[in-house]
């Protein structure tokens, strides 16, 4: 297992946001985690990344309990973040971007190979590699957001909402790319835009309030009247 979660309670000062909550994270696959504005979907990547620090439960990343390990030291081992909002150096290209991505040591010698391949997942970006980020269109800063966590060379990638503010058509041009991350790095996807992770995706949870409430394949997810009626507007 990439990633695996068990019943994580974590939280702010002393409001209570997970509780208890598990998921894993098979080798080489989408896996994502769904659900409504503040059902704690952004608190549990920063659970699992450490910025937020965890009350209870465990984290293991390739079978090994990372729970108390500091971020920095989770990208050293192969856990990346791709936060809400991209947070890019809008005054710097494309370029500088992507190599502030592969600072980290498992990652700084093989930057200009690494670059290489991100540019070939994303060859817009690399049209564009002369340009400022903060320049860019919505959908090519998300693509340059995803581009610059894989500078480092994860095992573990987690995107968080990455969909938020695109029109649907790019939305669907990025998940595609998204998609073909399948079997080169385990993926954990939040979305708020369940029908279109629900496509990309192997397998899903549904977070509300905190709680896992459902979990399954996207065949069965779809199929479900509280997906449908909740989030599918069926
Ligand atoms: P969104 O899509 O809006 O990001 P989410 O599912 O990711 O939703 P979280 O951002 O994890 O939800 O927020 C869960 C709860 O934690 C919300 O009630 C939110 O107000 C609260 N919260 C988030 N960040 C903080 C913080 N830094 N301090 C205090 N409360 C916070």
């Amino acid at each position: 297992m990439a990633l695996e979660l068990q019943k994580l309670e974590s939280g702010y000062g002393r409001l209570k946001v997970l509780f208890g909550v598990s998921l894993k994270v098979e080798k080489g696959s989408i896996t994502a985690l769904l659900g409504p504005n503040g059902a704690g979907k952004t608190t549990t990547l920063l659970t699992v990344v450490g910025v937020v620090r965890p009350w209870s439960g465990r984290v293991l990343y390739q079978g090994v309990d990372v729970t108390a390990t500091p971020p920095h030291k989770k990208v050293e081992m192969g856990i990346a973040l791709v936060p809400e909002g991209r947070r890019l150096f809008p005054e710097m290209t494309v370029e500088e971007n992507l190599l502030m991505g592969a600072y980290v040591k498992r990652a700084r010698d093989k930057a200009h190979d690494t670059m290489e391949w991100v540019f070939s997942l994303f060859p817009r970006l690399k049209e564009r590699r002369r340009q400022k980020a903060g320049t860019m269109s919505g959908g090519e800063q998300q693509m340059l957001a995803i581009a610059r966590a894989l500078m480092s060379r994860p095992q573990v990638l987690l995107i968080d909402e990455p969909s938020a503010g695109l029109a649907p058509k790019v939305v669907s041009d990025l998940f595609q790319v998204v998609k073909t991350l399948k079997g080169e790095v385990s993926v954990l996807l939040v979305e708020q835009n369940v029908a279109a992770a629900l496509e990309v995706s192997d397998y899903a949870y549904v977070l509300e309030n905190g709680h896992v409430v459902k979990e399954g394949p996207p065949e069965q997810l779809v199929a479900d009247e509280h997906v449908k009626k909740a989030y599918l507007g069926i």
